[in-house]
């Protein structure tokens, strides 16, 4: 997604954009007045100060539409234009509350999700977590960066390949390498399908087939 011109800009820390598969939520939206109808506001996301992505919210009474353009990978650029509808409920001690009905199954939800074509909520994004409690190419990162410890290396899959630690054996530096290696591809291809670069997600079975033992 990209390609917004101005308006109000607003942006989330990295740790929502890469972790939460640019989420938009909506009560950051009522702060920034963007569910006013008549509104058309720019939102993007951002990593260290970097946009990754940006759409246009354009707020009608009851609904907004979400406006942007989705490049998947190797295709031409699609033009989005998804109205999702809205939903007030009041608060017990007065005022209302605004949610999102989810465009896919229409369950009434605070947060949408945009990574892919469609906005949608987190289960049916297939966000959902596994039983270790996140998601599997954020396991991977993990389990790289054990590796990384191990050899001594700065944490952060980022950082690339350090140097084998003194005393470690060539053939364990050599494993351990190999298998940082693998982790590392394995999370950056699931960042890449959350940015919406790729199809299709990062799965358990990936990570199996990198960790035989
Ligand atoms: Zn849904």
């Amino acid at each position: 997604m990209g390609g917004i011109g101005s308006g109000r800009r607003a942006s989330y820390c990295g740790k929502d954009a890469t972790e939460d598969s640019m989420p938009l939520d909506i009560r950051r939206l009522h702060r920034a007045g963007a569910l006013s109808p008549g509104r058309s506001v720019s939102w993007q996301w951002t990593v260290n100060d970097r946009v990754i992505a940006s759409i246009r919210v354009h707020a009608q009474a009851g609904s907004v539409t979400l406006g942007y353009n989705y490049t998947p990978h190797g295709r031409p650029v699609e033009v989005i234009s998804q109205t999702v509808w809205l939903e007030t409920t009041l608060c017990a001690l007065g005022g209302s509350r605004s949610w999102f009905t989810c465009p896919s199954c229409a369950t009434r939800v605070g947060v949408i999700y945009g990574a892919g074509r469609l906005f949608a909520c987190r289960g049916c994004k297939g966000l959902a977590y596994t039983s270790q409690g996140e998601a599997a190419d954020d396991r991977a990162a993990r389990r790289a960066n054990r590796i990384r410890k191990r050899l001594g290396w700065p944490i952060g899959i980022l950082n690339g390949p350090g140097l084998k630690p003194k005393g470690m054996h060539q053939r364990t530096y050599q494993r351990l390498l190999a298998r940082q290696a693998a982790f590392v591809n394995v999370s950056l291809a699931g960042l890449a399908v959350k940015l919406g670069l790729l199809r299709g997600r990062v799965g358990d079975n990936d990570i199996d087939a990198v960790d035989p033992w």
